[in-house]
């Protein structure tokens, strides 16, 4: 096996390509309260793209990083300035028609979701791919998937997220803008946040409080999700949706359901 080296996609000339597997960052572009950048997901799926790819590359499988998808479905999170969405829609056949591409060359195409309004895109999108053929997954990296670790998590732009952004891009952080938002648990304000969006139940755009937030508390959440998102891939199965997820008992943490928890 030939490994030309370089774990993202483009810094390889065609002749070098090979067959590796493809990391996909799927990323958005929206508002993430008044600290943090509005690339936020795409950063955070982009480092644990990275990290799985050094994973693979460790376990002699050739996987190179793909360029992230920098506009997802961000629907919910309209009237912000800055919130760019092309909408669950076009983001399935952005999704679909990268796969198909992908596809030509790649050994596998694993799609690494950052931010939760994609997954019904995702969900159609990798179902689509595995129905025509192609070697097709999604995982999530979501700190709601290893709320277990002990390292408090809430929704959105709150102390979880701020914490892996301190800890990967701490200059993109505004520490002197911290504020909490709507504090509820997600499960509570689901129904009103589906009804009038982020907008309507946290008019500063955050779920949670980014107040305690630490880069070594990022540092913890990246690495178990990392951590986390490689047990799937090595033990999990593809369910219904298209995700990966992990029988109970294997791996470092379990979770059902993807998106239970946080919006991203
Ligand atoms: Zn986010």
């Amino acid at each position: 096996m030939t490994f030309q080296g370089f774990p993202h996609l483009v810094d390889r000339p065609w002749p070098d390509v090979g067959h590796p597997v493809v990391l996909v960052p799927v990323g958005s572009t929206e508002q993430h309260g008044p600290h943090l950048p509005l690339d936020t997901d795409a950063i955070i799926a982009s480092a644990v793209a990275d990290a799985l790819a050094d994973r693979y590359r460790t376990d002699g499988t050739d996987a190179v990083v793909a360029p992230a998808v920098a506009v997802g479905a961000s629907g919910e999170h309209r009237g912000f300035p800055g919130t760019l969405s092309i909408g669950t829609e076009t983001l399935t056949m952005l999704l679909v028609e990268l796969g198909r591409s992908a596809g030509e060359w790649a050994e596998r195409l694993v799609l690494v979701n950052g931010h939760g309004g994609n997954v019904e895109a995702l969900s159609t999108a990798v179902l689509t791919l595995i129905g025509e053929g192609r070697s097709t997954v999604w995982v999530p990296c979501d700190p709601a998937s290893v709320a277990g670790i002990g390292v408090p998590v809430d929704a959105h732009a709150g102390r979880s997220e701020t914490s892996i952004m301190q800890a990967l891009c701490a200059s993109r952080v505004r520490a002197d803008r911290f504020e909490a938002g709507e504090t509820r648990p997600i499960g509570l304000i689901l129904p009103e946040l589906r009804a009038s969006g982020v907008r309507g139940v946290a008019p500063n755009g955050v779920l949670g409080d980014p107040h305690g937030a630490s880069a070594a508390e990022g540092e913890a959440l990246l690495q178990a999700m990392i951590a986390e998102a490689w047990a799937r891939l090595r033990f999990g199965r593809v369910d219904a949706r298209g995700c990966v997820v992990l029988e109970v008992g294997r791996g470092v943490a379990v979770s059902s359901d993807p998106t239970a928890g946080t919006i991203s």
